[in-house]
């Protein structure tokens, strides 16, 4: 299975013609890449995007937990499955900084990604504190059992799960995991996700300063099924050497 390489954009570029500007040179870098590619731009960027690049798949950064109604500035799954949107992204380390999202609120959101066949990619991490500590598996199971805690008691399992293993040290400063490390904690979360979904459903993916240099080192293991890249994602240059 080809593995996949997902652009978290966050809250950028500034315009929609830097958009564009940027899904073309992922579609002309994706048409001699063995890699599947996913962009998560921001909402506003969703629709246009997925009608003029029928050829990459798009997911979003977040969503509520509600179908509709008083929710001021919320979007709901229920509309973003109605632009074509495949994936979301929930619990990213910088909405729980700045936004003070807690496992509860994620495990709602889970459970409304679900319901509309959306897939979502849930992303754990620990803070250097805590891996300092000797604190990483425990938080992440923490974090992991929380997270799904609705998504266990749901009858039906016939859904994707995508993990996120972000350590929150490793994001937006340029120091990697070492992958020997990212390979152990992914496989301590499969083994945990195994006890309650088939591996078929199973995905994992590693994220934290990948870039053009380090991106073949954690793909090229079989644990790990793709990446979730940040800032890299907006350079042109980076974006056409990761797909190559
Ligand atoms: C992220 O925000 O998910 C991320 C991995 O960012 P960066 O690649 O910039 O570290």
């Amino acid at each position: 299975m080809k593995k996949t390489i997902f652009f978290n954009w966050k809250m950028n570029p500034e315009s929609k013609n830097k958009a564009k500007r940027l899904a073309e040179v992922v579609k002309e870098a994706k048409k001699n890449s063995n890699f599947k590619v996913v962009i998560c731009p921001p909402f506003v960027y969703l629709e246009n995007l997925i009608k003029e690049f029928k050829e990459i798949e798009f997911g979003a950064q977040n969503c509520f937990w509600e179908e509709k109604g008083s929710f001021t500035g919320e979007i709901s799954c229920k509309m973003l499955k109605s632009l074509g949107v495949k994936f979301v992204i929930l619990g990213h380390s910088e909405r729980k900084k700045y936004f003070k999202e807690t496992n509860k609120e994620i495990a709602k959101k889970m459970i409304s990604v679900i319901e509309n066949k959306l897939t979502p990619i849930l992303c754990v991490g620990e803070t250097l504190k805590e891996r300092k500590k000797g604190l990483t598996k425990k938080t992440l199971k923490k974090q992991l059992l929380d997270s799904l805690k609705e998504v266990f008691n749901l009858k039906f399992k016939n859904f994707r799960l995508i993990i996120a293993y972000e350590p929150i040290w490793a994001i937006g400063v340029g120091k990697t995991c070492k992958v020997k490390d990212a390979l152990e904690v992914i496989c301590y979360l499969k083994k945990i996700l195994l006890d309650f979904f088939p591996s078929s459903s199973l995905l994992f993916l590693y994220g934290g300063s990948i870039n053009s240099k380090n991106i073949s080192l954690f793909l090229k293991e079989k644990e790990i099924d793709g990446v979730l890249v940040g800032r890299a994602s907006l350079k042109e240059k980076e974006i056409v050497l990761m797909l190559s």
